[in-house]
């Protein structure tokens, strides 16, 4: 069986005359022979506006419920896509996680895909049917409905892909494909034809909204090809595939950015062994992500001052754990929620020396200040203040000849 699975974003099935053109190139594949298998989105808004809700009435909302409320969007989609395919004469139906199942583990709001039944999605297909399924949920091991993450129906997309043996996965967005950098905002971004899994993953861990990160690793970790493709405009997109697929010769292959990220520093912290892991326990016990990390050298071996970053949404509670831990004691805590982060990622920095010089020396040249610095073996990120965003952005795409 020839299948392709068909993924459709938010802004893809975001009205109902976005609905109807979307079922047109459902149809498109259907007549060139493919077996197809749809994955949808809710449509652009819903699930924020049901996150929005679940805060008005709680907010601690209990997670088991919030994934029952944030996944309702995509009943509403899917519907609407099977209902539009019914009227133009085509067999079609919804299928909700639960009714496949897709088994998912881990915990609410981030589960991942474990498993998904074939049998009754096959029997379907070979009736001529085309399934229309609920992208961003599943069920658990308790029969309770999850959720894979913001984004998430990217990784639903995968993981069909995968379980179907699919020939094709083709993720239909509102741009036409993966860019040097968001297009939306850097007008002079050029659309990237290949992508190895390994950029593109640090691409979309470091902001890059285009492609949700955990979609991208079980791509790699199962050898699925991807294309990102516009649904608005017919044009070639980007294929994400392994690296051995790939000839270029750019050093860097994109610039990504963040917008929401926070500082914080502790002044004053006792220089101790342990003192790091006491700090960021109860960070990790209330699940907030902690991402860039300096220590400063103590000046007199009994005193350090540590920086760090987490999401701006986290701040406040942050500050409040912190304060609460007994196991910690500092002078005093700054924080900073005017930052943002921005990095260079490429393959090419593996084996080219300079990187880092010319990555500082196009911000130093535009008088961008650098105030925390990580990377990776393929990514360099460095924390700017958020008014200097944009100039840095453009700076690094000329440094590296992103432009052409
Ligand atoms: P969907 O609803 O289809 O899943 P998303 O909003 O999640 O779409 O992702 C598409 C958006 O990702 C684009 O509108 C674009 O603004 C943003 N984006 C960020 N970085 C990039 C990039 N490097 N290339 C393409 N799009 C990007
Ligand atoms: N609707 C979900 C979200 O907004 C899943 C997705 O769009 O992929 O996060
Ligand atoms: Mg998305």
């Amino acid at each position: 069986m020839k299948i392709v699975v068909l993924k459709f974003g938010g802004t893809s099935v975001g009205s109902t005359d976005r609905i109807k053109k979307v079922s047109k190139i459902i149809i498109s594949y259907v007549q060139k022979k493919y077996k197809v298998i749809v994955v949808s989105s809710a449509m652009s808004g819903v699930t924020n506006d049901l996150v929005k809700k679940s805060k008005k009435i709680s907010n601690e909302f209990v997670s088991d419920e919030y994934d029952v409320l944030v996944s309702a969007g995509e009943q509403m989609s899917c519907s609407l896509i099977a209902g539009r395919l019914n009227h133009l004469g085509y067999k079609s139906r919804s299928w909700l996680g639960w009714q496949i199942p897709i088994l998912t583990e881990g915990k609410h709001s981030s589960s991942r895909i474990q498993k998904i039944y074939k049998k009754n999605i096959i029997k379907y297909l070979k009736l001529g049917g085309i399934p229309i399924v609920a992208g961003f949920q599943g069920i658990n091991s308790e029969n309770r409905i999850t959720t894979v993450g913001r984004g998430g129906t990217d990784a639903s997309a995968i993981m069909l892909a995968r379980f179907f043996r699919a020939e094709k996965c083709i993720i239909y967005t509102d741009v036409d494909g993966v860019y040097t950098s968001d297009p939306n905002t850097i007008k002079k971004a050029k659309k990237i034809k290949v992508i190895s899994y390994e950029e593109m993953l640090e691409m979309a861990s470091s902001g890059a909204k285009v492609m949700q990160p955990h979609s991208i690793q079980d791509a790699r970790l199962n050898r699925i090809n991807i294309e990102v493709k516009s649904s608005f405009k017919k044009s070639l997109g980007t294929l994400i595939t392994k690296r051995k697929n790939i000839f270029s010769s750019k050093i860097i292959r994109g610039i990504s950015f963040t917008k929401n990220d926070a500082k914080v520093t502790l002044i004053g912290v006792k220089d101790k062994p342990g003192i790091a892991a006491a700090i960021f326990e109860p960070l990790y016990k209330n699940s907030i992500n902690v991402d860039m990390v300096v220590q400063n050298i103590s000046p007199n071996g009994k005193e350090t001052d540590l920086t760090f970053t987490i999401k701006s949404e986290n701040l406040n509670k942050t500050q409040k754990l912190l304060k609460k831990s007994k196991k910690i004691s500092f002078r005093k805590i700054i924080v900073d929620s005017k930052v943002s982060k921005v990095s260079i990622i490429g393959v090419g920095m593996i084996t080219t020396p300079g990187v880092t010089y010319r990555m500082f020396n196009a911000l130093a040249k535009k008088n961008i200040n650098i105030i925390v610095i990580s990377t990776s073996e393929i990514k360099i990120s460095v924390l700017v203040n958020r008014k200097n965003l944009n100039k840095a952005i453009i700076a690094l795409h000329k440094e590296f000849n992103l432009e052409k």
